[in-house]
């Protein structure tokens, strides 16, 4: 078993707390890893160490802190294989899966290129009689982020690269259950150049989490991960001054309207459904048909396509999903089975049964689809996370628009139609952040911001594009008055443009 460490002011350290979590591949079951849990103490030894970094990053100019991200991401092209592995084996996801998860953070990073262009103020000549104004950006400091289980290269990246590039320190606690390629990201960026402190990984649980929340020295705090501790994290983070953003759970719709094209349809329930075991944010878990007929068909196209699923370890290239994350993971999502069934939903591909030959002891669920959901059922109304697919009738496109409207969360949402007129309505009237029109995982790509509505989200401003900009930065405003344009005595009322 390996036993991993922090990484803070350039160095991997190990952990002094005594904690550690076990860390399995998801793939065999086996322990694979010893994670140290940091304590506050530990906590507080990665702020020292950011904190001293900080003030000297903070003055480089923009242009060569991009330099540093720009070799960053040759260290990601040239080590992607072992990331991707690594990646692959912690998470459970194949390495195609795993390489797709770096890309989609290295695009964010290249976006960050762009700090000099995207840190620039504003500047008004002669505001006044010899009155110049102008605006600044400036890095809030020592920020930290707190990532989730399913991307341990997308969400970290999409966290720490907009937060360097705009000359802050940053405090990353991953997700516990897949720490190495956070690691080997801090490491490459030392070799990139970066100044040690700069960039730090501490490791841990709650505690970990609520002494970054409680820091005096820390400004504000990027989170995502699920609802209910996006809504902690917010409420933990704001109370101590911070400034902060937190993402959450997700229930994503898919409507599905009577003139969609039933091929591309199925196919983008069936990738956006069952990719990544369910395991992600955007993961479509809601199909909506409007109409009898349309579900009826819609469900008959399915039914042999969930069968068909390829399920396989995170070695095989050609699985179309592999294990869940852990042991507890495949016991929650099998219990959300059992409650569909018990609700009175119709389960009509019943993948509880499922067993990897060969690897009988790993994280593995079949899928499962349902029929004849309704919005009063918990397996409608929670976010389940794995590869379980329901189906819920709706009769007209405006009975399908007010279920997308009426759910929490707000994350994603997609309509497939041939009716331009519909998807433009339902674009401009969906309460959701992210919109698919005949594509089923909108993702906005990285020079766009990814946010959600509802309890999807807490705090303002989108992660990347250039909302990341906004979020790690502080605006300044100077308003400059030459001695041309002093007139002689005081001024007692207050100064308008008249
Ligand atoms: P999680 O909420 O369990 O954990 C997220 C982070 O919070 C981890 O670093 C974890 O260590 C920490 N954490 C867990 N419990 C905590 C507690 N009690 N106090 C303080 N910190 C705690 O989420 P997860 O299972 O790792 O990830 C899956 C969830 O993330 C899903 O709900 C998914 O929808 C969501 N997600 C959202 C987005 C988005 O952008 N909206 C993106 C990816 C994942």
């Amino acid at each position: 078993m390996r036993e991993l460490t922090h990484f803070i002011g350039g160095k991997h350290i190990q952990g002094t707390s005594g904690r550690f979590a076990e860390g399995f591949q998801p793939m065999t079951g086996e322990a694979i890893t010893r994670v140290p849990l940091a304590s506050r103490a530990e906590v507080r030894g990665a702020v020292e160490n950011a904190l001293a970094a900080q003030p000297g990053w903070g003055a480089t100019n923009p242009q060569r802190r991009a330099r540093v991200l720009m070799k960053f991401l040759d260290l990601v092209a040239r080590d992607n294989e072992k990331i991707a592995e690594t990646i692959a084996r912690e998470h459970g996801k194949n390495i195609p899966d795993a390489r797709g998860d770096i890309q989609r953070g290295v695009e964010v990073i290249e976006f960050c290129l762009g700090a000099p262009q995207l840190m620039k103020g504003e500047y008004t000549e002669g505001a006044g009689p010899g009155i110049d104004i102008y605006s600044m950006r400036q890095p809030l400091g020592v920020v930290a982020g707190i990532t989730p289980f399913n991307f341990p290269a997308m969400i970290p990246m999409w966290k720490f690269g907009p937060a360097i590039a705009c000359g802050n320190a940053f405090i990353l606690k991953p997700s516990e259950r897949d720490v190495s390629a956070p690691l080997m990201f801090a490491e490459l960026m030392i070799e990139a150049g970066l100044p040690p402190g700069i960039l730090n990984v501490v490791n841990g649980d709650k505690e970990a989490v609520d002494a970054l929340l409680d820091d005096p020295d820390i400004q504000a705090i990027g989170f995502v991960g699920s609802t209910p501790i996006a809504e902690y994290v917010y409420a933990r983070a704001t109370a101590s001054g911070k400034r902060a953003q937190c993402f959450g759970g997700a229930k994503n719709h898919l409507v599905v309207m009577p003139d969609a094209d039933m091929d591309q349809t199925v196919d983008a329930l069936i990738g956006a459904g069952y990719g990544s075991a369910g395991e992600r944010c955007m993961a479509i878990s809601v199909a909506v048909p409007v109409g009898e007929k349309t579900a009826d068909e819609l469900v008959r196209r399915l039914i042999p396509r969930v069968e068909a699923l390829k399920i396989g370890p995170s070695t095989d290239a050609s699985a179309d999903y592999g294990p869940l994350i852990t042991a507890q993971a495949l016991e929650r999502v099998t219990s959300y089975v059992d409650l569909g069934v018990k609700e009175g939903a119709k389960l009509l591909v019943d993948g509880r049964s499922f067993k990897m030959q060969g690897y009988e002891n790993g994280y593995y669920l079949g899928g499962c689809l349902f029929d004849g959901v309704t919005r009063d059922m918990r397996i409608y109304k929670e976010e389940i996370f794995g590869p379980v697919l329901a189906v819920v009738r709706a009769k007209t496109y405006e009975d399908a628009l007010a279920l997308c409207n009426d759910h929490e969360y707000g994350n994603g949402v997609a309509i497939f139609t041939r009716d331009g007129d519909a998807a433009r309505d339902f674009a401009a009237r969906v309460k959701v952040g992210m919109i698919g029109v005949n594509l089923p995982i909108p993702v906005p790509l990285a020079y766009y911001t990814f946010g959600g509505w509802k309890r999807s989200v807490f705090g303002d401003l989108n992660q990347h594009g250039p909302d990341a900009f906004r979020f790690y930065t502080r605006t300044k405003t100077v308003t400059a008055r030459w001695p041309s344009g002093v007139k002689d005595g005081a001024e007692f009322s207050i100064p308008t443009m008249k």
